[in-house]
């Protein structure tokens, strides 16, 4: 397994559209298992193969306690969603900023195992939340395209800023 390098923000290459997955083979699995590696190294609860320069849609996440539950979705697509919901989110991409943003509380999603079969889930919670914002980022989006623009500009500054200096927290959650 391999160590992924993560793309941080404003690498224009985060803003790509992430094209479906055609092939369920070896490499697929093997990308699978790289990314999964490199979202536990790097203390996050969710990574999109966006962030890895891969722009394929799938996506790996693990909003369990312990971080022994790795879940893997291919080609997701959001069927159904309800409510709403507010939570201080980070990204990997994006470190050390933290802000809250408002997402679906409840959705339904369709997506691919590794071997192409398909299957339909209910989530709520952080799961819900983490599967929103890792589909964004094989959208090309990024949480802070939620935030006002005075907001986005302060995010800029400070990410310039500790981009001289400090590393982030690892203690945070980040998506
Ligand atoms: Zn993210």
């Amino acid at each position: 397994m391999a160590k992924l390098e993560i793309l941080e923000l404003p690498d224009a290459r985060l803003r790509t559209i992430a094209r479906p997955v055609e092939a369920f083979d070896d490499d697929l699995c093997q990308l699978i298992k790289d990314m999964t590696e490199t979202m536990y190294h790097a203390n996050g609860i969710g990574l999109a193969a966006t962030q890895v320069d891969v722009h394929r849609r799938l996506l790996v996440l693990d909003v369990s306690e312990a971080q022994d539950q790795p879940r893997v979705y291919i080609n997701p697509r959001i069927l159904e969603s309800e409510g709403s919901e507010t939570c201080e989110e980070g990204c990997l991409s994006v470190p050390g900023i933290y802000a809250e943003v408002s997402r679906a509380e409840r959705v339904r999603v369709s997506a691919q195992n590794p071997d192409g079969s398909f299957f339909e889930e209910r989530l709520d919670g952080m799961h819900a939340i983490c599967l929103q914002h890792e589909i964004d980022h094989l959208d090309g989006k990024l949480f802070v395209d939620y935030l006002s623009p005075l907001k986005r500009r302060m995010v800029t500054k400070k990410l310039e800023k500790q981009r001289k200096n400090t590393s982030p927290k690892a203690t945070q959650v980040m998506l």
